[in-house]
């Protein structure tokens, strides 16, 4: 504790709640019955630390129950110690109030403690999509844990469960993909944030409590709309069926729930389902989805967060927006600034009886239930013990491991990559050297910013860290002559929410520095070409004229895992998440579309995996591995690079059969198209080959 600690013995008070052996129910009953109507209010409060800093007194004033750090609202110094010690400043306000009810702090750490200098930076979810290695992603979120709550933040605004529909939507690096069941096996990142689904290692100095955002329906909204008119697709409007909103959107909440997530954050954007009469109306203000599917039917027990000052964008006035908000279930409002006036405007709609004195209880009682399971009314203050390993070696290796897994090899002719070390490489590109801009958006700050902006391996460091012999020209303007192959690595800059979005100068194309690279390299040597971007990019015609291509998404600190892949000390293994277009006029693209005709399907991925583990009868050259639609690709670019004809008997290490059609010997062959129902066989030989 902060050495102005006043000397309280918690448990000299001999009431029950402060007793840690009682059952938490008893806990949250004994101390719920000994509070005031405004201190109710203030558990129902969460204010931004930036709200509260010159004014640390409200905290107490106020009884407020909780604070956040808003992207980018960092102490000073941004180190593990500057954290641990605004944190316990600010907790020491709340312990010298009546009750001492400890604040709860809560902050977006979404890949990696981002936030904080010196962390690791995981790779975003649409790589771990991509990875599809649900123990590896639940393993990059226990050391997310674990930094966080080293440094005093028992809680965090993640992960994000949105499924995203389109890609012009700039949150949709924050998805793990377009398919619900891909975006639901990567749940387990909810035991490797919290531990067990009962909630019992919520109070270990390496867990945090963790939120599904956004609820529901943030990754389907419509790029304008013929019914509104056209609205910006973030925090726009999702017009689906009811079929279509409980087969794509619902449905990762019904697993997270099950995996006993302890709070979900209601998503800006607007639901309107056909044919219930009721038009676009703010998921801030469902109470038909907050109480009665998420609450209700799928018995969500956590408590409801809603998004930063997500109630104003109610219609209607303050008094309003609160008792529409609360009785559509929500319990504790992200105000963010306006903590008095709401905290006020509470107090006042329950004592008009326009918010029952139940609801507020049950909405206590909830938010109580999580800071007693998380042990912080028997320790408030930092548990530091995990400090030393911030940003440490064992961190950013499971980091470089879901670098590696994540990289989506799409195109490989001749079998370019990997690169061996004896050739010599040209690197070029606007995303080879920048940690900025690998790492992407709610990196260090709230839209990220390109540039050495945090410890980490850039691309090209990492390359040449692995014996790589590489010369680099970001521009491309150092003469290209003698060398053996081109590296391009191209991209995206950072953005959060909104800003990503096509319409806000952020469109899928390349930038024209970015193309220019491309075609020059790619005309004086054979060439790859790296996609460092939260979503795919435009790639056209150019694809006849680049060699191997590959999806890098936005990797984070650890470049290393890039190069693993580049000079093959680890096969590519990873498949999109996403459908990658081939224009712009094709989004919104998903799998099973009417029409669909993508560049790469869903699922496509090409692997270098060189051998079956053993127990294989066969080495495999180069595995290809698609999604289901991969048939009808026989004709296009991606197609072509395969051979469609042949016949794989794969005898596993369990001795399991894998078979897919095919009927030309695939020894000769450099890839293979596997058809047919083959996509679970190759998960299983890709699972066997981890494990070997
Ligand atoms: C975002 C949320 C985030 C919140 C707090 C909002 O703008 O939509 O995802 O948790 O800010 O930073």
């Amino acid at each position: 504790p902060p050495a102005e600690t006043p000397q309280i013995v918690i448990d000299a008070h001999g009431l029950p709640y402060l007793d840690p052996k009682l059952p938490v129910q008893r806990r949250v009953a004994d101390l719920l019955s000994r509070m005031s109507p405004e201190e109710k209010a203030g558990q129902m409060t969460q204010a931004e630390r930036g709200a509260v800093a010159a004014t640390p007194g409200d905290i107490a004033t106020y009884a407020l129950g909780s604070l956040l750090s808003g992207g980018g609202s960092t102490p000073t110094p941004n180190t593990p110690e500057g954290w641990a010690k605004m944190i316990d400043g600010f907790q020491l306000r709340a312990q010298a109030t009546r009750l001492q009810i400890p604040l709860i702090y809560g902050v977006d750490a979404v890949h990696g403690h981002n936030n904080l200098v010196g962390a690791t930076v995981m790779p975003h979810n649409i790589g771990l999509g991509a990875a599809r290695d649900p123990k590896l992603a639940e393993r990059t979120a226990a050391v997310t844990a674990a930094e966080v709550r080293a440094t005093g933040v028992p809680w965090d605004f993640a992960p994000c469960l949105c499924v995203t529909r389109d890609e012009r939507w700039g949150r949709s690096y924050e998805s793990f993909g377009e398919d619900p069941a891909l975006v639901a096996s990567m749940e387990t990142v909810i035991q490797g944030f919290q531990g067990r689904a009962d909630g019992r290692d919520l109070d270990r100095h390496d867990k945090v409590l963790a939120t599904a955002k956004h609820f529901v329906g943030d990754g389907g909204t419509a790029y304008g709309s013929s019914t509104t008119g056209t609205y910006t697709i973030d925090q726009g409007v999702t017009e689906v069926t009811r079929q279509e909103l409980e087969a794509v959107h619902l449905a990762p909440y019904a697993e997270a729930v099950d995996r006993g997530v302890g709070s979900v954050m209601p998503s800006y954007s607007s639901l309107d389902i056909a044919g219930d009469g009721k038009g676009p109306v703010k998921m801030h203000a469902r109470g038909d989805m907050i109480n009665g599917v998420l609450k209700g039917r799928m018995g969500f027990d956590g408590f409801v967060i809603s998004d930063w000052n997500g109630i104003d964008q109610i219609p209607g006035d303050l008094a309003s927006d609160v008792r529409t908000s609360i009785n559509a279930g929500l319990d504790m409002i992200m105000v963010p600034y306006g903590y008095k006036d709401f905290r006020a405007a509470l107090v006042a709609e329950v004592r008009a009886g326009r918010i029952s004195e139940k609801r507020v209880d049950d909405a206590v009682s909830r938010i109580l239930t999580q800071k007693f399971r998380l042990g912080l009314f028997e320790r408030p203050y930092a548990d530091t013990r995990g400090a030393s390993a911030i940003g440490s070696a064992a961190h950013r290796a499971v980091a470089r491991q879901a670098v590696a897994e994540s990289q989506v090899l799409l195109k490989n002719a001749g079998g370019l990559l990997p690169l061996k070390r004896s050739q010599k490489v040209y690197v070029a590109g606007s995303n080879a050297d920048d940690i900025g801009n690998q790492s992407g958006g709610w990196t260090v700050t709230w839209q990220g910013s390109s540039g050495d902006i945090t410890p980490g391996t850039t691309i090209l460091q990492a390359m040449r860290r692995a014996g790589g012999n590489v010369t680099y020209s970001k521009d491309a303007s150092a003469p290209t002559t003698g060398h053996d192959v081109g590296v391009v690595v191209v991209g995206e800059t950072p953005y959060a929410e909104g800003v990503g979005d096509v319409g806000n100068g952020h469109d899928l194309e390349l930038s024209a520095e970015d193309k220019a690279a491309v075609d020059k390299v790619c005309a004086a040597m054979k060439c790859a070409v790296l996609i460092v971007s939260g979503r795919p990019q435009l790639i056209g015609d150019r694809l006849g004229e680049i060699d191997a291509l590959v999806a890098s998404w936005l990797p984070g600190t650890e470049g290393d895992g890039v190069a693993d892949v580049l000079y093959g000390k680890r096969p590519f293994t990873g498949r999109l998440p996403v459908t990658w277009p081939r224009s712009e006029a094709q989004l919104p693209i998903n799998v099973g579309d009417r029409s669909y005709d993508p560049q790469f399907p869903y699922g496509w991925g090409l692997t270098t995996l060189t051998k079956v583990p053993s127990g294989g009868e066969h080495t495999l050259k180069t595995l290809a591995v698609a999604g289901r639609v991969a048939e009808r690709l026989g004709a296009d670019e991606a197609g072509r690079t395969l051979v469609t004809e042949a016949r794989l008997i794969v005898q596993q290490k369990a001795g399991q059969r894998i078979t897919a059609a095919v009927s030309a010997p695939f020894a000769d062959a450099d890839h293979l198209l596997l058809t047919g129902d083959y996509g679970k066989a190759v998960d299983r030989l890709i699972a066997a080959y981890r494990a070997a």
